[in-house]
C-alpha cells in the first residue's frame, strides 16, 4: 500500500468556482477575492483580512508596511521553516533565532526576552505543528520588560483554525500570517492571506502588497475610464488572483470539521505510538490544536534508517524540520550553540501523513510501519 504525505480535498463544487473565474474578462485580484477576505475576517473575528500569493510574500508586505529593514534585528524561532527567517533577511534585517520549549516545541518567551536588544523590532512567533503560542502572554511580557514598541508578527502557516484559550491568530498581534500553500490545511495550491486589527496596518499593506501602488489593477479599469496611479512606498507583489482564490470558500466553510477529522487521526497515531520510545511534542489543555503536522522524534542517529523504512513501506513522510541555524546559509551568520533543543529535534523528527481524508486502512498501515521499523531499529542495518 502507498500512503500519500497528503491529499487535497478539493470537490467538483470548487472546480466550478474557478470556472466562474475563468469566465470573466481579468483572472488577477477582483470580486471573489474580496469576498473570501471578508469570510476569512469573519472566521477569524478580526477586522481586515488581505489575501496574498504566499505566506512569504504576505510577511514580507508586512514587514515594510512596519517599516522593519536595515539596522533592525527580529527575533525568529530556530524551530521552523526557513521562510520564517528568510523574509527577515529579504527586507534587509538580521533574523535573531531563539529557542523552543522542549515539551511543546514552541517559541520560549524568556529565551525571546533573553535576546532583546536595542536592534530588535519584532517578533515572529510561528504556531508550529498546529498549536497556538501564548501570543497575550508574549505581548505581555515584551510590556513588562519595558518594550511594548516591539512588534509581534504571527507565523500562523500552520494554524489558520486553531485557538488559545478563544483567542485566534491576529488577536493579540500587530498581524498574523498564513500559508495557503499545496500541503497546508487551507490551500489553493499557492496563496496566503494576512489579517490585522490596525486599520492603519492593513491601509499601508495595501500598498505594500502591491508594487507600493495606489490602487489595484481591476480598481483602475473598473470606471471604464483610465484613472493614473502613483507609487506612494516601496512595495512587493503579494496579491492573489481571484483563479486561486476561488479555491478557498469552500474549505474555509469546512475548515472545522476537517479539523475535526484532524485530531481524530492525531489522537489515533499518539495512542498506538505511546510506550515506543518516540517522542512526541506536548499538547496543551487550553488549546484548540489546527494539526496541520504529526511529528515524532526517533532516537538519536535512527532518523535516516527510519526515513528509508518507511519509504519502503510506501509512507510518505518529510522533515519538518532541520533547525535554521543548522542549513548552509545560516551556519555562519547565526551563533553557534545557541538553540540547542531545536538543534537535537531538528535531528531526529520526522513528519507522517495526517490529513483528514486518510483512511482507517491508510491509518493502520502507517501505524504499522512505524511500530515495524522501531522494532527493527534495534537490529543493526543490513549494508
Ligand atoms: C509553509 C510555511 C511558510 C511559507 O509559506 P509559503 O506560502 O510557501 O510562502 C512559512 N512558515 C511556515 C511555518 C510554513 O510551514
Amino acid at each position: 500500500m502507498q500512503v500519500p504525505f497528503y491529499r487535497h480535498a478539493l470537490s467538483r463544487a470548487d472546480a466550478e468556482r474557478v470556472a466562474a473565474v475563468l469566465d470573466t474578462p481579468m483572472l488577477t485580484s477582483g470580486p471573489v477575492g474580496r469576498e473570501v477576505e471578508t469570510q476569512i475576517a469573519a472566521y477569524l473575528g478580526t477586522s481586515h483580512a488581505l489575501l496574498t500569493n504566499s505566506w512569504t510574500n504576505g510577511a514580507i508586505a508586512v514587514l515594510l508596511a512596519l517599516g522593519v529593514g536595515p539596522g533592525d534585528d527580529v527575533i525568529v524561532p530556530a524551530m521552523t521553516f526557513v521562510a520564517t527567517a528568510n523574509v527577515v533577511a529579504l527586507v534587509g534585517a538580521r533574523p535573531i533565532f531563539a529557542d523552543v520549549d522542549a515539551d511543546t516545541l514552541l517559541l520560549r518567551t524568556d529565551d525571546v526576552l533573553r535576546r532583546l536588544t536595542d536592534r530588535t523590532r519584532a517578533v515572529i512567533p510561528v504556531h508550529l505543528y498546529g498549536q497556538m503560542v501564548d501570543v497575550a502572554g508574549l505581548r505581555t511580557a515584551l510590556a513588562a520588560a519595558g518594550r511594548p514598541d516591539v512588534r509581534i508578527v504571527e507565523d500562523a502557516a500552520h494554524c489558520f483554525e486553531g485557538s488559545l484559550d478563544g483567542h485566534r491568530p491576529g488577536h493579540d498581534s500587530d498581524a498574523a500570517v498564513f500559508s495557503f500553500y499545496a500541503t497546508k490545511n487551507v490551500t489553493c495550491g499557492e496563496g496566503g492571506a494576512v489579517v490585522t486589527r490596525s486599520a492603519d496596518l492593513a491601509d499601508r499593506i495595501l500598498h505594500t502588497r502591491l508594487h507600493g501602488m495606489s490602487a489595484m489593477a481591476v480598481d483602475r479599469f473598473s470606471t471604464g475610464r483610465y484613472r493614473h496611479w502613483d507609487m506612494v512606498t516601496l512595495g512587493t507583489k503579494a496579491n492573489l488572483a481571484d483563479v486561486l482564490a476561488a479555491l478557498l470558500p469552500g474549505q474555509i466553510a469546512s475548515v472545522d470539521r476537517q479539523r475535526a477529522r484532524r485530531a481524530t487521526v492525531a489522537q489515533r497515531y499518539r495512542d498506538a505510538f505511546s510506550g515506543l520510545g518516540l517522542r512526541m511534542p506536548a499538547w496543551r489543555r487550553s488549546v484548540v490544536h489546527a494539526h496541520h503536522l504529526f511529528p515524532v522524534h526517533v532516537p538519536t542517529g535512527h532518523r535516516d534508517g527510519m526515513l528509508r523504512r518507511l519509504a519502503d513501506a510506501g509512507v510518505g513522510v518529510t522533515v519538518n524540520y532541520r533547525s535554521v541555524p543548522s542549513t548552509t546559509f545560516y551556519r555562519d551568520r547565526a551563533p553557534h550553540g545557541a538553540t540547542p533543543v531545536s538543534d537535537e529535534w531538528g535531528a531526529g523528527t520526522i513528519s507522517l501523513p495526517c490529513f483528514p481524508d486518510l483512511t482507517v486502512a491508510e491509518q493502520d498501515h502507517v501505524i504499522a510501519a512505524v511500530t515495524g521499523a522501531i522494532h527493527r531499529l534495534q537490529v543493526p542495518e543490513p549494508v
